[in-house]
């Protein structure tokens, strides 16, 4: 089996008597796009400068790369990128200049062309770094990221702030950067980036990981649903009771089922019958945000 790009068994962090990281596992696969999820506080931080090697940890093991991130190896260094929401980077360069000055940072950096290419500011190459737009700042962040051709990347919400145009840019970007077979490890608050993006997304819920999974096979576990929802007009007799279930609030209506053939046959027989418009009806599976909502609900079982 090929080693894992990370692999964390049991990790703990603790500041002072609170318990922030409460013994998780994680395992991300070479090449994989790996995001980790949590409301405010959840712990990832703490867990992504663990991996990083920029926290120390009160116990568990953390492999990176096949290295233990807390020795702080200068070569291992040079093997994993890190995207944070802000660099650094001296405004009045080029963009060119810019990369090409964290490149020589490095033993092996990749080339300037390449990187350029991928990040997708093939135009902007020979612009001042103060002339470009929030969204291609957050590019040359991540250029500057792969300046040291990184195997693993770690990206710190690389969409935060973006029109959806420059977010979807962004996204081509990230799965460029798994065709050049980088591992990416990705936070967001996106739940839909998450969704497009990841191979595989964890949740983690003060402390502890709550879910794990394709994004898809989340989305089909138990806490949700298929959900329908439509519009009764007022003084619509009352609903079959194969939906007698269903939430109401004014005039919208809405219920979850794990059996929806059955469910849309009796609301259907029983519009038809009572002459009822279930006006605006829509069947939808639940969205990874559904999922993470439920999960992170504060009187889901578990920690809040
Ligand atoms: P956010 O989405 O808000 O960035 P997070 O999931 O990254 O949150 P962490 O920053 O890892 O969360 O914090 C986890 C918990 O540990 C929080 O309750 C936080 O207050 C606490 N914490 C983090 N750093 C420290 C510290 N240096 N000292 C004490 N407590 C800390």
């Amino acid at each position: 089996m090929t080693p894992a790009a990370i692999e964390v068994r049991a990790l703990k962090k603790s500041y002072g008597d609170f318990d922030a990281v409460k013994g998780i596992d994680l395992r991300v696969e070479q090449g994989e796009i790996f995001s980790l999820l949590g409301p405010n506080g959840a712990g990832k931080t703490t867990t992504v400068e663990i991996l990083e090697g920029h926290r120390t940890r009160s116990s568990g093991e953390v492999t990176v790369l096949g290295h233990d991130p807390g020795e702080g190896e200068r070569s291992y260094k040079a093997r994993i990128g890190i995207v944070l929401q802000e660099t650094g980077v001296e405004r009045f360069l080029t963009v060119a200049e810019a990369i090409d000055r964290f490149r020589g940072f490095y033993p092996n950096p990749r080339p300037l062309d390449e990187i350029i290419e991928v990040v997708g500011l093939q135009e902007k190459r020979n612009d001042r770094v103060r002339k470009l737009s929030g969204g291609q700042q957050r590019r040359l962040d991540v250029a500057i990221g792969l300046a040291g051709d990184p195997e693993l990347l770690f990206l710190d919400e690389p969409t935060t702030g973006f029109d959806p145009t420059a977010r979807r840019n962004a996204w081509e970007m990230v799965r460029n950067l798994a065709g050049l077979g980088k591992t990416v490890f990705l936070t967001t608050h996106y739940m839909d980036e998450a969704q497009h993006l990841a191979d595989r997304v964890a949740i983690i819920v003060g402390g502890r990981i709550v879910a794990e999974g394709p994004p898809g096979s989340l989305v089909g576990d138990s806490a949700t649903q298929t959900k329908i929802r439509f519009r009764l007009p007022p003084g619509s007799p009352p609903l079959p009771s194969a939906a007698a279930q269903a939430s109401r609030s004014h005039d919208e209506v809405a219920l979850r089922t794990s059996e929806p053939l059955p469910v849309l046959h009796a609301l259907t027989e029983w519009a038809i019958e009572n002459d009822v418009a279930l006006q605006e009806l829509s069947v939808s599976q639940p969205s990874l945000e559904d999922v993470y909502l439920d999960l992170t609900r504060p009187d889901h079982g578990g920690d809040p």
